[in-house]
């Protein structure tokens, strides 16, 4: 529950106060629903439901009735259970090969060989479980992060619940850009124009009425007076009384059981699946040759056949996509601490190539904390002080001579002032009130709004009351850039409408001058023009204020055309400090920032320019411009442009289009409801978690929960951080892996003995593949992945030279594990078991090492930390201890098969074993030292096209 504002705001004119409230009844636990509520009328439907119209239900019987009648949401189907998913992980081709190999060796009397392979059987199946069961965990819990919530009027106050909590008899408010959260019977309606796409089918929006009762066999597609579950609210604003929740509603009946949230596989995935294959067939082939050359040089058939699959399913990186899920999981939870939340997977790997962050200005790049500064009157040009949202300030009235510039005046006096905040005032929904302590004012709603309402209050001006009810209204909207309400005044029913200057003067045919009015002459429409432009030049977002008063008898309609201009006010949006440290962020990372605002060239030119966006000499491009210009004469001029203002959201598409065919990877915010279709577009469409409209998140990629540019640049160096923290791993896997192939196989080749035996090869699996792999998929972000261009989508994760990186660490690997076996067997075959053991334990403790080596391509570990991936340190730890305890005690010595060494050959083991770390590590000491004497730094490239 967030928000709280009394439900008689303005912007519910329908609810009453909470003073005037009667006490509320008792209600039942539970409430018979109405079978056909679009056949009854409004206070029927409120009887039944022992519901009341306006002050909706108490918190108490709202609790009561989430017990009798369940959550406002459609079922899930019932989730796998453990032991099935437990189960699930057996059924895998390389655990099937296990099995029969120790099915094969209890056949011939192996009755150890047997028993091992079948324990590492068993914690394989229970590692993956664990993985899939975390990975899963975390993915839901973000997936709840992102529950939809409704704005609902409990004892007359208006406040915010989860949208699964509503029950039958809340009464609701919706308005365009939600999604319609319960099936409802309509009490009020202005403009409402609701998408039933999901419920009937039809693609075109549909006009909605509360007055009509209808006909019971009116079919589903004709109820007006209804507005149901999972539609979505186009255009306008209604108020409604829940008549059905859940699996009552008709999208429940219709839908029936929603199937469990599946994570589709990501491109990334896909590719490594693929490549996984393909190993998994390389290595079998270099497996069967293993075989036959051992088998050739006279070693025992079963034995053989053990050792080549053990090869097989250890080499092949079979743990790979349960380490991807987990790592991407856990990276979306690192995300979301960082205030942005993924919807979609595949995102978190677009987000590492983005080469375009295109944002809206207002509360994205700026505070969102509106103060009005300026008003411009016919009769003058006043300076309002004061800061914030604290009604607390004076008027000082600006004179050609400027005699009177610093002199504060009395708004009173000011017949034109008072006019043009009295407008300023009513056509407003926005609630001012002290926070916490009594200095500290915040605003409930729209905070150009909240300013008005602050500057009106600084003159004497409250907000609309009961006496002065407002009516009809044609709610603000990006695209008309306007707001009308209809509001019954002393002087009777007046037309007040505050927008856009340049749309507000185009409707005008007078001007309050002193108190009279003048008609708007072309010329002076110019002056007051030029001058809106002059107050955005200094960053101010500027709104027209206009009103006309009604005939008596006129009907009571709004018709915004032949107003009377009653002022203009100039406010202050200050950038968010953060935002140029991330715009800064960007282009060290050659991703450019891009500014998409409805607001004023000017006022969006001078922000741009203090937050870096746009240069001295930038220039910035009008929706008007735009309009003019053919889609491939945008897609030649888009690189050059970096501030788009009075755009419409049409617009928007337009440029992401373009962005789109000039190559580049587009981020796009959006808000409101039209700004759906390029927030869907883009690559990654992000919707603002505060301000943003239900229908932009559904189809957006991420939502941002504090609305903030910075937390746009967090998720991209987050994504590119995880992105890279796979890359690692899967070197680390194929490192490992390869060392284990190239070891046996040019063992196999000289003529020695195996050097490893079957169950040796699949334990240095199991410590290995898990959990230092699942370690490095957590390794903290590098400092400098802001500092590098982003990768090209098409780039493969394994490019040709991070391959043979690849195969020379495993051939390191390799080598000093062969050294070890070497050294100590001496051509002997009494000391084979010696030289197997320290081969064993020297391959499992460098792979163990060499996982230190794979944090970073260019950083050593003293400068990454030694202790900032404590998982790492702490796999590694286990591991190399787990390993020397099975050395070290018979009973598990003899499990493995291994023989005890000497100090002498632990010495040795650990020596070997720190050589190929140290060789990894070397080259990035020796490498930047290298390069500051011979070459210069290179800055990355701006973008790539
Ligand atoms: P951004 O797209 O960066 O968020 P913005 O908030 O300025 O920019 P819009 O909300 O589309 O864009 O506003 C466009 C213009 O409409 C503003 O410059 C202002 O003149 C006018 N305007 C904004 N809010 C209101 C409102 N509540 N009522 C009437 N007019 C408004």
């Amino acid at each position: 529950m967030s928000q709280t504002q009394p439900a008689n705001d303005r912007k519910y004119p329908h609810v009453q106060q909470k003073s005037q409230l009667t006490k509320t009844e008792a209600r039942p636990a539970h409430v018979e629903l109405v079978p056909t509520p679009h056949a009854v009328n409004v206070e029927e439907v409120a009887r039944a439901l022992h519901a009341h119209p306006s002050r909706g239900l108490d918190g108490s019987s709202a609790t009561q009735l989430i017990e009798h009648h369940g959550y406002n949401e459609l079922q899930e189907k019932p989730t796998e259970p453990a032991w099935k998913r437990l189960a699930r992980q057996f059924n895998d081709l390389t655990i099937w090969i296990l099995i029969g190999a120790a099915v094969i060796s209890a056949i011939v009397g192996e009755w150890i060989d047997c028993l091992v392979i079948l324990a590492i059987v068993l914690l394989n199946g229970l590692m993956g479980f664990l993985q899939e069961d975390r990975a899963g965990r975390a993915l839901l819990a973000l997936q709840k992060l992102t529950a939809p919530k409704s704005r609902v009027i409990r004892e007359g106050m208006l406040i915010e619940v989860p949208a699964r909590e509503l029950v039958p008899g809340d009464r609701v408010e919706i308005e365009a850009g939600d999604l319609v959260p319960a099936d409802l019977r309509l009490v009020h309606s202005a403009g409402l124009r609701v998408l039933e796409a999901a419920l009937t089918g039809e693609s075109v929006p549909v006009d909605k009425d509360h007055r009509p009762t209808l006909h019971e066999t009116t079919p589903l597609a004709e109820r007006q007076n209804m507005a149901y579950m999972g539609t979505a609210v186009d255009a306008g604003k209604a108020g409604g009384i829940v008549v059905a929740t859940g699996m009552g509603t008709q999208l429940g009946q219709i839908a029936g059981m929603l199937d469990q949230y599946e994570a589709e596989p990501t491109p990334l995935q896909r590719r490594l699946n693929r490549l996984g294959k393909m190993l998994a067939i390389a290595v079998g082939v270099i497996a069967a040759i293993i075989f036959t050359l051992q088998l050739a040089r006279g070693g025992k058939p079963i034995n053989v056949l053990l050792l080549s699959i053990s090869l097989a399913v250890a080499a092949a990186p079979e743990g790979l996509p349960a380490v991807i899920t987990i790592a991407l999981a856990l990276g979306l939870q690192r995300m979301a601490r960082r205030n942005a939340l993924i919807r979609r997977l595949p995102s978190v790997e677009t987000l590492g190539s983005v080469t375009v962050i295109c944002s809206d200005k207002t509360g994205t790049l700026t505070r969102n904390e509106m103060t009005v500064r300026e008003i411009v009157v016919g009769s003058g040009h006043f300076d309002v002080t004061g800061s914030g949202y604290a009604p607390v300030g004076e008027f000082h009235k600006r004179d050609s001579s400027r005699r009177n510039h610093g002199i504060a005046v009395d708004a009173t006096r000011e017949p034109d002032l008072w006019q043009a905040l009295t407008v300023a005032a009513w056509c407003n929904h926005a609630v001012v009130a002290p926070v916490g302590s009594r200095d500290n004012w915040g605003v409930i709603g729209d905070p150009t709004e909240g300013a008005l309402v602050v500057a009106a209050l600084k003159a004497g001006i409250p907000k609309a009351n009961s006496a002065h009810e407002l009516g009809d209204e044609l709610p603000f909207d990006s695209q008309r850039k306007t707001m009308s309400v209809l509001a019954c005044t002393p002087a009777g029913l007046t037309i007040l409408t505050k927008g856009a200057p340049e749309v507000i003067l185009d409707m005008c045919s007078g001007e309050l001058c002193g108190g009279s009015i003048h008609p708007l002459t072309a010329s002076r429409r110019k002056q007051l023009l030029e001058l809106s432009s002059e107050l955005a030049g200094r960053a101010l977002r500027v709104l027209a204020l206009a009103y006309r008063g009604l005939p008596e008898g006129a009907p009571a309609r709004i018709e915004e055309s032949d107003l009377i201009l009653a002022g203009m006010v100039g406010m202050m949006d200050p950038p968010r400090e953060e935002a140029k440290v991330a715009v800064h962020k960007c282009h060290t990372a050659g991703v450019r920032p891009v500014m998409i605002t409805g607001d004023h060239p000017q006022t969006a030119l001078a922000i741009a320019r203090e937050l870096g966006i746009a240069g001295a000499n930038s220039i910035v491009m009008s929706g008007l411009e735009l309009e003019r210009l053919s889609d491939q004469a945008l897609a030649e001029v888009v690189d050059n442009v970096s501030v788009y203002a009075r755009v419409s959201p049409e617009q928007k598409l337009r440029i992401v289009r373009a962005l789109k065919a000039r190559g580049h990877i587009v981020a796009m915010t959006g808000d409101g409801v039209n700004d759906a279709p390029a927030v869907k577009a883009a690559d990654i469409g992000i919707a603002m978690g505060i301000t943003g409209t239900d229908v932009t998140k559904q189809v957006s990629d991420m939502v941002l929960t504090d609305d903030n540019f910075s937390s746009i640049v967090a998720a991209v160096e987050e994504g590119r951080g995880i992105y890279e923290n796979i890359q690692k791993f899967v070197h680390y896997l194929l490192a490992s892996n390869t060392s284990e192939v190239l070891l046996m196989f040019c063992a196999a080749l000289v003529g020695w003995p195996a050097p490893l035996l079957a169950i040796q090869i699949l334990w240095i699996n199991l410590i290995t593949d898990g959990l230092p792999a699942l370690a490095l998929g957590v390794e903290p972000t590098e400092p400098g992945v802001m500092s590098r261009p982003p990768r090209r989508p098409s780039e493969p994760i394994i490019s040709l030279r991070r391959g043979l990186i690849m195969l020379w660490q495993g051939g390191l690997i390799a080598a000093v594990t062969a050294t070890a076996f070497a050294i100590m067997y001496r051509q002997s075959e009494a000391r084979l078991p010696v030289a197997r053991t320290a081969a064993f334990c020297t391959i499992a403790f460098a792979q163990l090492f060499f996982a230190f080596g794979c944090r970073s391509r260019t950083v050593v570990m003293p400068k990454l930390g030694y202790f900032s991936n404590p998982q790492l340190l702490g796999a590694i730890l286990v591991g190399a201890l787990v390993q020397t305890a099975l050395i070290l005690l018979p009973a598990t010595r003899h499990l493995l098969k291994a023989a005890p060494l000497t100090a002498g050959g632990w010495v040795l083991v650990l020596g070997l074993a720190l050589l190929p770390v140290t060789f990894v590590e070397l080259p990035k000491l020796i490498w930047p030292l290298v390069r500051t004497h011979v070459q210069p730094a290179v800055a990355p490239k701006a973008s790539f096209k």
